[in-house]
């Protein structure tokens, strides 16, 4: 047995690593982080391991205090390809969003206070007029998520009333949201019409009671059902709604403002095509395909939106103002007509494949390994544009040679100093440049020697 060959917690305190660490951090707290330590290499001598030394067990300290006080989470290269990856924190910022949220943090602002009268304003303010702007609609309100404002939305026009949606729409989406369970939770019954792959008109219509409060469609925005399909359109059902008094409200899902079929993608139904339309209430995103911060949007008319407003979930879910700041300069990037230029997301969607084939084909002149650069194709992802994806050109790395394969790979490049996320494909490491931002790519390529050398 080795256990009395473990150093004591005061030995392990005087070793040489820790002393810089005891200038500045207290004592009480590195000593139980020692403790904790001599814990875990007394389970593995129980295991048959021998005893560490004293600078053994502190240089692990070391790497515990290194671990507990890096930011967190963590900056991570993201080379799978999928731009809006819900993993790795959905769209990047733009600078501009950047510095209008990093401004907000700083100091105080007129989040709540109209300068020109004095009085309490409100936090909506600032983003009503842009989002009416873009998207036709009278009024509007954003929320801290799309969760919340579909639940918001629910709760404050058919609480204790029916919503008709079709056996089609009646989606999870992911993460726990799903339809459903959503409008359980916001006190309105469910009335499933249609089937799974077909719902007509007269669905909708045969269902209609005086308890009918509103008719939900949702758009489905991680699958899609081929073949022998039918849906009925938002303007139709907005059609049937007026015959009734009965409000449209959709989930759009993603908030893509732009045409995604000039990107060579299938058509993403848009917010203003609903507002168009004649809907009701459209919900969306902030940080799909609107390419912002972590927000629920909600447009729509006038005195649907006031209801909404007047409700207590609004002020429980409301949108906090690093988020508010982040949206606002986003918005104004499609305001200017420089969306493309200026949102991470559009910027990937955008890119030209030669540009990405030349990208890759730099990663690999700079690396020692052998690798090639194969055509590919980059997903949407994060809810946006099912089964949608872009032609793309990725680094391979065949890894037969290398110790452990391509999992073993991919588990290295994870644990990098900035971890790498990247893909396996027919038993290569591939890595997209798309998804990859330019001052990214030194620390990319040497977490990748360091991967690939095992
Ligand atoms: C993503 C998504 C949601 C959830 O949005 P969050 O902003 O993540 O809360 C709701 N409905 C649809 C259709 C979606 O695609």
């Amino acid at each position: 047995m080795q256990f009395r060959d473990l150093p004591s917690v005061e030995t392990v305190m005087a070793a040489a690593a820790l002393e810089d660490l005891a200038q500045v951090y207290s004592r009480p707290w590195l000593v139980n982080l020692v403790r904790d330590q001599l814990q875990v290499a007394r389970d593995a001598i129980g295991k048959g391991s021998g005893a560490p030394t004293a600078a053994d067990v502190a240089e692990e300290v070391r790497r515990a205090v290194k671990n507990i006080t890096r930011p967190s989470p963590r900056p991570v290269i993201n080379a799978t390809g999928v731009v809006i990856h819900t993993n790795l924190g959905r769209a990047p910022l733009s600078q501009e969003a950047i510095d209008a949220a990093t401004q907000a943090a700083l100091g105080y602002s007129d989040l709540e206070l109209d300068l020109a009268t004095g009085r309490r304003g409100s936090r909506q303010a600032h983003l009503q007029f842009l989002l009416r702007q873009l998207t036709g609609a009278e009024a509007a309100l954003a929320v801290n998520n799309n969760a919340s404002a579909v639940l918001l939305g629910l709760s404050a026009l058919a609480a204790g009333k029916a919503v008709i949606v079709s056996r089609g729409e009646a989606v999870e989406i992911g993460g726990g949201f799903r339809i459903p369970d959503v409008l359980l939770q916001s006190g309105a019954s469910l009335v499933d019409v249609g089937t799974t792959n077909r719902t007509y008109l007269r669905d909708y219509e045969n269902a209609v009671t005086e308890e009918t409060a509103a008719f939900l469609k949702a758009h489905a925005s991680n699958f899609r059902v081929e073949g022998f399909t039918a849906a009925v359109e938002p303007a139709e059902l907005v059609e049937l709604g007026q015959r009734h008094q009965i409000p449209v409200l959709h989930d759009v899902g993603s908030g893509c403002l732009l045409n995604t079929e000039k990107y060579g993608m299938a058509h993403e139904p848009t917010p203003q095509e609903s507002v168009k339309a004649g809907v009701g209430l459209t919900f969306f995103s902030g940080d799909k395909l609107l390419g912002g911060p972590q927000a629920g949007i909600v447009v729509g008319t006038r005195e649907l939106v006031a209801r909404l407003e007047r409700h207590p979930l609004a002020r429980a879910v409301r949108i906090d103002k690093l988020s508010l700041a982040g949206l606002t300069a986003t918005l104004l990037h499609y305001l200017l007509n420089e969306a493309e230029g200026k949102i991470p997301i559009w910027r990937m969607i955008s890119v030209g494949v030669e540009e990405i084939e030349r990208r890759a084909q730099s990663w690999q002149s700079s690396l020692e390994t052998k690798a090639t650069v194969i055509p590919a194709r980059s997903a949407i992802g994060g809810g946006s544009l099912p089964g949608e994806t872009l032609p793309s050109w990725v680094l391979a790395i065949p890894c037969q040679a290398i110790p452990g394969g391509p999992d073993a790979v991919l588990a290295r490049l994870r644990q990098a100093e900035t971890p790498v996320v990247a893909r396996i494909g027919d038993g290569q490491v591939l890595l997209d440049p798309r998804t990859v931002l330019p001052e990214e790519e030194p620390d990319l390529i040497k977490c990748l020697q360091i991967a690939v050398a095992g």
